[in-house]
């Protein structure tokens, strides 16, 4: 009797198991798709310099048009296909269509550099620079300068041979790095001076509490005098509102990037959005 329950448990989840594996495989194989119908696109967020209000350029983010669902944000389909080589494919999508938005910009008369998110796992495979290489050879008018990686620092710190990875990409295409929500790794200061990133990103949780906490207060001017000595670019993200702007520039912050600035928004809108911002916002703290 026992013994026969113990069985059917065991068939139990065994069903059950099979069952998600099945289920994953199919929203795996949903999200290809997606891929394939050009379901997929391009939300652009702005990065302005806090002292003069300039347009620094624009973080591409993904989004999924889905017909059924609406606008579906990356959380809920990119931990689906990271750990797969679909995310490989994702990335190169995403850095194709980026490349031609700045090539349409550039057509209309605007210089307009843009940031890429990269996971872990597209980096690490044997072809990255030369899958890269390829990408920017489509798009022969657009210089390499114009094209940022961003890295999660926790994903950094995982890669092995991370730091060589990145100087051969910044060495033989001319691209940059920032590190991503960064404050959230444990990256040593020997691993950092190592690392030939441009750029470090401040994790949006220590700017949204910043007003009212002073301990994250401390934390992003120790990050802004870190990125100092190192001479990195600090961009601070989550920026909400003008008070966090102006505590920012005051704690020596240069860039910042957030909702009180812009919400991200599709390709065919930012044109007109970086004149009205030009013309009222020129500088937003
Ligand atoms: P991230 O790279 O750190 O991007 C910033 C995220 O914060 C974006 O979320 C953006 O919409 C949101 N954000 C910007 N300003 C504010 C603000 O003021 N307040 C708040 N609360 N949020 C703000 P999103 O677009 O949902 O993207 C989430 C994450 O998904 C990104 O975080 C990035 O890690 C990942 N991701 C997005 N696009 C791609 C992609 O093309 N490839 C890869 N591998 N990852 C991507
Ligand atoms: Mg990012
Ligand atoms: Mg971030
Ligand atoms: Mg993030």
């Amino acid at each position: 009797e026992a013994k026969q329950r113990g069985r059917n448990r065991f068939h139990l989840y065994d069903n059950k198991l099979d069952h998600q594996i099945q289920q994953r495989y199919r929203e795996q194989e949903r999200v290809k798709e997606a891929l394939h119908n050009q379901e997929f696109c391009l939300y652009y967020q702005p990065k302005v310099s806090l002292r003069s209000g300039e347009v620094i350029g624009m973080e591409a983010l993904l989004r999924w048009q889905h017909p059924e669902r609406g606008l579906v944000g990356p959380y809920e389909f990119l931990p689906l296909v990271e750990s797969t080589d679909l995310i490989v494919e994702v990335g190169e999508w995403v850095l194709d269509h980026a490349l031609a938005q700045i090539r349409q910009w550039q057509l209309a008369g605007f210089t307009i550099p843009v940031s890429v998110n990269v996971a872990a796992r597209q980096m690490q495979q044997a072809e990255f620079v030369e899958h890269i290489r390829e990408i920017l050879a489509r798009y022969p008018d657009v210089p390499a300068i114009s094209i940022e990686m961003e890295i999660l620092e926790t994903a950094a710190l995982e890669i092995i041979r991370g730091a060589q990875i990145i100087r051969n990409t910044v060495d033989s295409l001319g691209i940059t790095f920032a590190l991503d929500d960064f404050g959230t790794g444990y990256s040593s200061l020997a691993y950092l001076k190592k690392l030939p990133v441009s750029t470090l990103k401040v994790d949006q949780s220590f700017v949204r509490d910043m007003l009212h906490d002073s301990e994250d207060q401390a934390i992003i001017g120790g990050i802004i005098q870190l990125a100092k000595v190192f001479r990195r670019k600090v961009v601070a993200e989550g920026v909400e509102t003008a008070e966090h702007a102006a505590k920012l520039l005051e704690l020596g912050c240069d860039f910042a990037q957030g909702f009180g600035i812009a919400r991200p928004m599709p390709g065919e809108q930012v044109l007109d959005w970086i004149r009205v911002w030009q013309s009222e916002h020129g500088n937003i703290a």
